[in-house]
């Protein structure tokens, strides 16, 4: 099945003064979601933004806010995250002990559901929920920062997850998160990814994010 090509622009690069412009620029120079890193400092070592930079996110745009909760126990807080605005719920199979139940109470929300896996995490973590969710993330760095290098060894699990879709004839997206840019786009979307969460390479892009993004979507194959 032909799943289209999307970018979804992470904001934890972005300048968090100008929030709204920020966001605003991503749409403007072509992405098609807005990724948005949601981080408890229990889960992972930082902490980032809740629903009320979600609901803000919401007011400065119409694209689809992609939420990525690297959150324990996200469960207690899809209602919250829902209500303010997310399109789709991405929760990590590390982080809920009833991990189909909760992507069953994303879809009662309304929102698309998805399951991520960290680097260390066998792929086969999401076999079990595969033909529930929309998508499915594979953590190509260590979640917690922006700006790290990306894995090369995680390409295995994308084309594994690629390979179990199409036998599956199932519709689910698979999209990649930690360390895209320009040189590692094309390996990503060899192995079969078609989703990209990219920071650093729009937002800290050296000549500004217009041109960070013109870069990043002409290497798209569709
Ligand atoms: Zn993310």
């Amino acid at each position: 099945m032909h799943r289209p090509s999307k970018i979804s622009a992470s904001i934890l690069s972005a300048d968090f003064t100008r929030l709204g412009e920020q966001i605003q620029a991503a749409e403007k120079y072509g992405t098609d979601w807005i990724h948005i890193d949601v981080m408890d400092g229990h889960f992972v070592p930082n902490i980032t933004m809740g629903p009320f930079i979600v609901e803000a996110a919401r007011r400065a745009t119409s694209l689809p806010l992609d939420l990525h909760l690297m959150i324990e126990r996200p469960e207690k807080f899809l209602k919250e995250f829902a209500q303010a605005g997310a399109y789709n719920i991405t929760i990590h199979t590390e982080a809920s002990p009833n991990l189909y139940r909760s992507l069953e109470s994303i879809h009662d929300l309304g929102c698309r559901a998805s399951v991520a896996i960290n680097p260390g995490t066998p792929v086969e973590a999401v076999l079990p929920v595969l033909p529930l969710v929309d998508m499915v993330l594979v953590m190509t760095v260590n979640p917690g920062y922006s700006g790290q290098k990306f894995i090369p060894a995680m390409l295995n699990k994308v084309r594994q997850i690629r390979t179990w879709v199409e036998i599956n004839n199932l519709d689910v997206d698979i999209q990649v998160d930690g360390g895209i840019d320009a040189e590692t786009l094309p390996l990503a979307q060899a192995a079969g990814a078609n989703v990209y969460a990219i920071a650093s390479a729009i937002y800290k892009h050296p000549e500004g994010i217009a041109t960070g993004l013109r870069t990043l979507r002409k290497l798209l194959k569709n």
